[in-house]
């Protein structure tokens, strides 16, 4: 049993794939820039990246006002997530989440033993954080807040979260996962990094997957407090993940603000034309704060991602509130175009 995360693709070889919108990537990246520093990176690559992080994680500490102590790197979120499963779930602790929300760190505290509080979300598809806040109890370890929510792409009022930061964390650990918060339109005005400076007992999770387009390359972190970081460094992979070549790809790409917003353009662009395509063939879908799109199907969520498997598109799909959900990554507009193709074959 290979550790098979929830956004793996897994497909046959022998299929031949056009469009692949079911991992949330971002084809528009890495950045020219990013990929130069990796060729320019590898003659000194037999070094251990020793001396790199602190160019990295100091670029990100003054970019955000925090102290280099609030931070945790990774190779990508991923094993960041699976650290503070294993800490605060631990010892049949219960883990609050959405439902549906992104499931690979309650999924791994499950297997570990603890208790997963699934909370629904509220009927605009997003977190119901005063449900969430209701279930806390003399067993919860975390909360887990993804926002924006993979896989309905909806975002929480920035106003409204803060303050459930403030109150909650001081009985429980808050864990907030920001993977997508570079698609918002002011990802540092939303962003809960602010409670961190305020000391609060919160953990942010960044990823350099989404936007910056580096989900091959591994490059994420949390932002907590120094000893949050100390406790959960002794769960996490560690810096040594980290290779060489990703860190300074991360280094040349971090913040790198025209080449972000040419991404973000592109992905508007088809994102709007999906978006056409979805109301012309009279289907529903949620408005979208990321780079993914969930709508309303009306087969077997399994035949229809197989289906359009056959016609060389991988979507994912859902089931909740009793309907049947496609998800669709937004790539480059030829592959949105070989979606519309497959999906009015279907329609
Ligand atoms: N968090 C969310 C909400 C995601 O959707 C993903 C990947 O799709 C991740 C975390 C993991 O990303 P990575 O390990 O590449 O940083």
């Amino acid at each position: 049993d290979m550790a098979v995360t929830d956004e793996s693709v897994i497909t046959s070889a022998s299929m031949a794939i056009k469009a692949r919108l079911s991992a949330n990537e971002n084809p528009f990246g890495p950045s020219p820039a990013a990929k130069k520093a990796i060729q320019d990176a590898l003659d000194l690559s037999y070094q251990y990246p020793f001396m790199r992080f602190s160019d990295l994680t100091g670029k990100i500490a003054a970019y955000e006002g925090i102290d280099q102590k609030n931070i945790l790197m990774d190779a990508g979120s991923t094993p960041l997530l699976h650290a503070a499963a294993q800490y605060y779930g631990k010892n049949g602790a219960e883990i609050i989440c959405g439902d549906p929300s992104y499931d690979d760190l309650p999924r791994s505290a499950a297997k570990l033993g603890s208790k997963l509080v699934k909370v629904p979300l509220t009927p605009d598809y997003k977190l119901d954080l005063d449900a969430m806040e209701a279930k806390i109890g003399p067993n919860t370890g975390l909360i887990y807040i993804c926002n924006p929510n993979n896989p309905t792409a909806t975002v929480l009022d920035t106003a409204k979260l803060k303050a459930f930061c403030e109150r909650v964390s001081k009985k429980v650990t808050v864990f907030i996962d920001e993977a997508y918060i570079d698609y918002l339109p002011d990802p540092q005005g939303t962003t809960l990094i602010s409670g961190v400076k305020a000391g609060q007992n919160i953990i942010v999770a960044r990823t350099f997957s989404k936007l910056y387009g580096f989900a091959g390359l591994r490059c994420g972190y949390v932002v907590a407090q120094p000893e949050t970081v100390k406790t959960l460094s002794d769960y996490a992979t560690g810096i040594m993940s980290l290779s060489a070549t990703t860190v300074a790809a991360a280094i040349a790409g971090y913040q790198e603000k025209e080449f972000l917003q040419a991404a973000l353009k592109k992905t508007m662009e088809s994102k709007e034309y999906l978006y056409s395509v979805l109301k012309k063939e009279g289907y529903n879908y949620i408005p979208s704060s990321t780079n993914f799109v969930m709508f309303e199907i009306k087969m077997d969520g399994a035949r229809f991602a197989n289906e359009m498997a056959n016609r060389g598109v991988s979507i994912r799909h859902w089931e909740f509130n009793n309907k049947n959900w496609c998800r669709v990554s937004i790539g480059r507009m030829d592959e949105m175009q070989a979606f519309a193709d497959a999906f009015k074959q279907l329609s």
